[in-house]
């Protein structure tokens, strides 16, 4: 269903609170629920780095 890239993208740049987990939007400074300034870009990382995965 996504036709445009930039579509996906957005949804791919969403900003994930790192108090609460609630999602912001990517342009959000702060979370919109509880207002900490600890957000973390939500990015698909699929290739395995420090994971540490066994
Ligand atoms: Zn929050």
């Amino acid at each position: 269903m996504a036709r445009f890239p930039e579509a996906e993208a957005k949804l791919l740049h969403m900003k994930i609170c790192m108090k609460c987990n609630a999602h912001n939007p990517v342009k959000a400074h702060k979370c919109r629920k509880c207002g900490y300034k600890g957000l973390r870009v939500k990015s698909r990382i699929s290739k395995a780095g420090k994971g540490g995965m066994a």
